[in-house]
């Protein structure tokens, strides 16, 4: 039998979305389910791939099955495409296997013509519809296949629009609308040299070409890198009967969510405009009626609207989105998909189903995306201040959170102030799916137009960008680069600082405070599942108490990284530790080490007490010693009057201490070789703080628990292992004894040198745990300099040799195969050897889930990630279980 290229809606079934693409899968699955869509069929993914490949051009057997689904298309209807009498229309849209909201192209009413147009005006008895539709057709196909701007159509509709003194396009008749036709396409010709299409076969065949073009457009591979998707081969074609919502007062169209997207509170939720296109919903270009009005306007069709929401969304077990069309009083249902939501919906979305039965707890966990819950982390508005603020301005809570920044009126100018490090609020009047670089740079969007389903908000919502839309107290002139506050005619200008609250749709004059969010309710009970279900421990990396007690608030079950550097440059310590490095011989580095001695100590007690009887991980000294000394003339020269050196000198030890690759050079363990006195006095440190907590609290038991675990980095050779432990062991008993107090200590190491990762079972012998410092590793293993690989590694996840940049997600091939073999040998000699991470990809949920594979005890990562390491660590279990 000959490959199946295109499939009948009723022909493929949900499970299909990598050759249907996500919306031809569902539309088939509702046509099966008994739901009324509009027929049609599905121009598979895999069309699109070979399109590609053989030089934008396709097998004769493609376009043999689609004549022979057009014909069946034109059985099914009773009409033929372009008839003169009595045309049947279609749509063309794109539809790859994930959801990419408006990001390809779409085709409205193809098979419109100078004849059939004729014929639709007679069998509608609308002859203003048939030509609106007629107009719109043009608009759209030459904009999308023939590559006229759009706005060259505005102008001729305008300037009709003002000849005939007509406010809204609605009041044009259908004598002015065949007169914007004849002007649209003789521009066409104009622009083109050639006229828009009267063929309907010919206009079918372009319109899908032209779908499968817009798979490479900028805003699609945008989209694809920023959503991180990959693996997609290209997207599908649907093509389905037209119905109109913009046949008459009783027809309509409208989107719709079985809950709401943004609180996830289960209430239909939805907008719909009557007498209009689905574009023109989307579009935010006329602000559409919240969906509960049209139960007023046309209860029959609203109840079964409601009643085939739910249906839909029991079958999918999910939120759903959802377009309908209303024509002449019947309900279509164009679409169908799991909804985008809010991390906050998510939650609540997820928490609900399991209440109600739908979901067990397994499934509902895997219905949250753990990068999303970082949303719910973010700053919200400090309700003093927000209490005491006045509200200048009031739109749509498009999407939730606080944003304060400055005023940009183009997405261009956010990118670029974004880059340079400030935070920026775009304003516009309304975003297209071009704006979506400086969307996403942005910390906050307003527009003036458009509803909660219009662009802004469904890309802000995608984004956990805080969003207020359609904010219609204010007017903007994009122009000047200013906006005018109706009430007051206080203007803003770019570079002006607002705030927003996209929770609420307010708009605030200048900065507010903001503060962190608390966590509780449906988020407590994601977190208590996941607390239930993982393997892995999450640890925090921590280097200050307060630090410290953040993570144990989200909670931390120990830090799997303490910096010791980063208490070095505290205060008067910085003195102390260049005072150790000028130091010409190992008396003056004591004296120095001695004065730096009484703050490390007390910087551990504070770790100890806060982590509760949690275990903390204590690194030794690690960077190279000259990121503690000056750089600049000015401060070499300040730096010398104060330590009362001459600047010669401190230039010459700064000389000294120089090197090509220092990321390579004399720092970690290495350090300790030469100068073991450094370690010495973090070891003091760690265990007479550990005893000092200890000996704080006799009775409760805790102190028992303190067992502090003293870790070596950048370790490359077991030998350098022994040598520091055999002198930290030494020490710390001599401590211990002294104290008569019973107290246990672990002595471990780093994995960070790909030498330290092939000779793991050498280390093992004597190391009590390993933890991956991913950071060091990806960077030797990979040979990218942590510090310059951001210039180009762009182009390398770009140009797909890494799928995603290997600093933020674990190359699980390279860097993975070393860790796979560190654990394998590590374990081979010690059975219960600890291991966990605390590289960035700690806090990474796919690292999170490779780590849970190779039987990892725990994932370190910043306090603010531990919400997203324990829902992957859970998410982890569950995959391998299924
Ligand atoms: C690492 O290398 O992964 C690590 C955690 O250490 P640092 O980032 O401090 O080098
Ligand atoms: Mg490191």
């Amino acid at each position: 039998m000959d490959k199946k290229y295109v499939y009948a809606f009723e022909e493929g079934h949900k499970d299909l979305k990598e050759i249907l693409g996500g919306k031809g899968a569902n539309l088939a699955e509702m046509s099966n389910l008994g739901i009324k869509v509009p027929p049609g069929f599905t121009v598979t993914t895999e069309v699109c791939a070979t399109y590609h490949q053989n030089n934008k051009n396709y097998p004769q057997e493609v376009k043999d099955q689609i004549a022979q689904k057009l014909s069946e298309l034109e059985t099914k209807m009773g009409k033929k495409l372009g008839d003169a009498s009595d045309p049947l229309l279609v749509s063309v849209r794109s539809g790859a296997a994930a959801s990419m909201p408006g990001m390809m192209d779409t085709i409205l009413n193809l098979g419109l013509n100078d004849q059939s147009v004729e014929g639709l005006a007679e069998k509608s008895n609308n002859p203003r519809f048939a030509w609106d539709s007629y107009r719109r057709f043009i608009q759209m196909f030459a904009d999308v296949v023939m590559g006229v701007d759009g706005s060259e159509f505005e102008t001729i509709l305008e300037n009709i629009k003002d000849t005939v003194g007509a406010e809204y396009d609605t009041d044009l008749t259908a004598g002015h609308l065949e007169e914007i036709v004849k002007r649209y396409r003789a521009k066409i010709v104009e622009l083109k040299g050639v006229d828009f299409p009267q063929d309907p076969k010919e206009q079918l065949q372009l319109a899908i070409d032209a779908v499968f073009n817009s798979w490479n457009n900028y805003r699609a591979i945008r989209y694809l890198e920023i959503n991180n998707i990959k693996g997609l081969i290209g997207t599908a074609v649907n093509i389905q009967a037209m119905v109109f919502g913009n046949l008459s007062e009783n027809s309509g169209t409208g989107v719709c969510f079985t809950r709401n997207p943004s609180t996830g509170e289960n209430k239909f939720y939805g907008e719909y405009l009557m007498n209009a296109q689905g574009e023109d919903v989307v579009a935010g270009i006329r602000t559409p009626k919240p969906v509960g009005a049209l139960e007023e306007q046309n209860k029959i069709i609203y109840d079964e609207l409601v009643a085939t929401c739910d249906r839909v969304e029991k079958h999918y077990r999910d939120m759903q989105d959802m377009e309908f069309t209303i024509q002449e009083g019947k309900l279509f249902i164009l679409q169908a998909r799991n909804g985008k939501r809010t991390a906050a919906a998510a939650v609540r979305i997820a928490v609900e189903l399991e209440k109600e039965g739908v979901l067990n707890k397994e499934e509902a966990l895997m219905k949250i995306q753990p990068e999303q819950l970082d949303q719910l982390l973010h700053k919200q508005l400090d309700p003093i201040a927000k209490a005491q603020a006045e509200v200048v301005a009031t739109g749509l809570p498009a999407s939730p959170g606080a944003a304060v920044g400055q005023v940009v009126f183009t997405a261009s100018e956010a990118y670029v102030k974004a880059q340079s490090g400030l935070d920026v609020v775009l304003v516009r009047i309304e975003t297209s799916p071009e704006d979506i670089d400086g969307m996403h740079s942005a910390k906050g969007i307003l527009t003036a137009r458009g509803g909660m389903t219009s662009h802004a908000a469904v890309v802000a919502r995608g984004m956990g960008t805080c969003c207020v839309a359609g904010c219609a107290d204010i007017v903007i002139n994009e122009k000047a680069k200013q906006f005018t506050i109706k009430a007051s005619g206080v203007v803003v200008k770019e570079g002006d600082y607002i705030t927003l609250d996209g929770g609420e749709g307010n708009v605030y004059l200048g900065k507010l405070n903001t503060e962190d969010p608390t966590l509780s309710g449906d988020f407590g009970t994601i977190m208590k599942w996941s607390d239930e279900i993982r393997k892995l421990k999450i640890r925090t990396n921590a280097d200050t108490p307060y630090d410290a007690k953040v993570a144990r608030k989200f909670g931390a079950e120990g830090i799997g990284l303490c910096r010791t550097e980063h208490m070095f440059f505290e205060g008067d310590r910085i003195k102390a530790v260049r005072e150790m490095i000028l130091a010409s011989n190992i008396e003056g580095r004591k004296k120095a080490l001695g004065k730096l001695l009484p703050y490390q100590k007390k910087d551990f007690i504070g770790l100890f007490h806060s982590m509760e009887g949690y275990p903390v991980t204590v690194r030794l000294l690690d960077p190279p010693l000259h990121e503690f000394l000056p750089t600049t003339e000015k401060d070499i020269y300040d730096l010398a009057r104060e330590m009362e050196v001459d600047a010669g000198t401190l230039k010459a030890k700064i000389s000294d201490l120089h090197e090509f690759n220092p990321m390579l050079g004399h720092r970690g363990c290495r350090l300790a070789i030469t100068y073991p006195e450094i370690y010495d006095m973090q070891v003091q440190a760690i265990i007479e703080a550990a005893l000092e907590v200890s000996k704080e609290c006799p009775t409760c038991g805790r102190h028992s628990q303190v067992v502090p675990e003293i870790m070596i980095p950048l370790v490359g050779h077991s030998k350098e292992f022994s040598i520091l432990k055999k002198r930290i062991v030494g020490l710390a008993e001599a401590i211990i004894k002294n104290s008569g107090i019973v107290m246990k200590y672990k002595v471990g190491t780093m994995i960070e040198v790909p030498r330290a990762a092939v000779t793991a079972d050498q280390i093992a012998t004597e190391a009590e745990f390993f933890s991956f410092g991913t950071n060091d590793l990806t960077q030797m293993g990979c040979g990218f300099s942590r510090d310059d690989a951001g210039k180009f590694l762009k182009e390398y996840v770009a140009s797909g040799i890494y799928d995603r940049d290997p600093f933020e997600v674990l190359d699980q091939d390279g860097v993975g195969e070393l860790i796979r073999i560190a654990v394998k040998k590590g374990r081979g000699v010690r059975a219960d050897l600890k291991i966990g991470i605390c590289g960035e990809h700690g806090g990474d949920p796919s690292s999170v889930e490779f780590c849970h594979l190779q039987g990892f005890d725990y994932v370190s990562c910043s306090p603010f990630r531990i919400p997203i390491a324990k829902l992957a660590a859970a998410q982890a279990v569950i995959r391998e279980r299924h």
